[in-house]
């Protein structure tokens, strides 16, 4: 399928690795040209290489952290934008009485305030141009709370509740705003949650991947790649009539009907 976005060109944050970089090649398989993030400049050199070669659009990297006001604004500095995919590394795994006041701020500010300013800073321009697509990565946390990421359940409730408002005054204006809610994926930050599972309970990786993978009804963990594609559909022009939605890629493993 055409997705009819070729030549447009996209923000997507976070994107040297995992989720983000499988937005980022899915659009630049579309024929996007991006704009990419991560703090780790060699990492992201390396994906913008891949993308460029694979996909023959242009990429430009900003080395930056996102969740900070100097990092925003570098990126924001490549715009104007047509796509915007927000994203940020996720806060780190305890118990509801572990955290501070220090540890929600860090939490809010990247999960919840950093999406909202960058969409606060590129819809006035899609709007201007009456066409725009925003996706923001969020999680299933938003949907079924995560025991262990109070911190994501948190920020990510409050990001969700701008968009449900904010998709609704812009959609007129030829603009969509939705959020796509990761279950499990095999990304770093996986074996990183993994590792921590497998390190508190004393078994190995393999087997805290494999007791996890039985409680996705697919059987496994989700593919970057197919996240990706799922980002790229939503940014294209087929989707214009998608408006404040939170879609769910969990291979079925919120347990609910709708
Ligand atoms: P990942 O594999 O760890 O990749 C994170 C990417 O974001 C890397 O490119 C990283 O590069 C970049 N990044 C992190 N913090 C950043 C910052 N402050 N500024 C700029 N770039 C930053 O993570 P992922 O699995 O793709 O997860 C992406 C998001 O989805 C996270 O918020 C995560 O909590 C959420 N999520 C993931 C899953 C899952 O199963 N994977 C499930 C639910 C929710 P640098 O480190 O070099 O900056």
């Amino acid at each position: 399928m055409d997705l009819g976005i070729r030549g447009k060109r996209a923000l997507v944050c976070a994107s040297s690795k995992g989720l983000g970089r499988g937005c980022a090649a899915a659009l630049a398989e579309a024929g996007v040209d991006l704009v990419m993030n991560a703090r780790g400049a060699a990492a992201l050199a390396a994906a913008a290489a891949d993308i460029r070669a694979a996909h023959q659009v242009g990429v430009v990297t900003v080395p930056c952290d996102v969740t900070t006001e100097a990092g925003r604004a570098a990126v924001l500095a490549q715009g104007p934008f047509d796509i915007l995919v927000t994203n940020a590394g996720g806060p780190p795994p305890g118990l509801w009485s572990d955290w501070s006041r220090e540890d929600f701020l860090r939490a809010i500010d990247a999960n919840m305030l950093t999406p909202i300013a960058l969409m606060q800073a590129v819809l006035p321009g899609m709007m201007a141009k009456s066409w725009g697509r925003v996706v923001n990565i969020t999680s299933v946390s938003v949907k079924a709370p995560v025991p262990v990421l109070g911190l994501s359940n948190t920020a990510r409730a409050g990001l969700t509740g701008f968009v449900a408002g904010t998709a609704r005054q812009v959609a007129s204006k030829g603009v969509t705003i939705n959020n796509l809610l990761p279950g499990i994926h095999a990304t770093d930050r996986a074996v990183a949650l993994d590792g921590a599972v497998a390190k508190a309970r004393g078994i190995t990786m393999q087997d805290a991947i494999a007791e996890r993978s039985a409680t996705i009804p697919a059987g496994r963990y989700g593919t970057a790649a197919e996240f990706g594609a799922t980002c790229a559909f939503l940014c294209s022009r087929h989707a214009g009539f998608i408006v404040g939605q939170n879609i769910l890629l969990d291979g079925g493993a919120t347990n609910a009907t709708l």
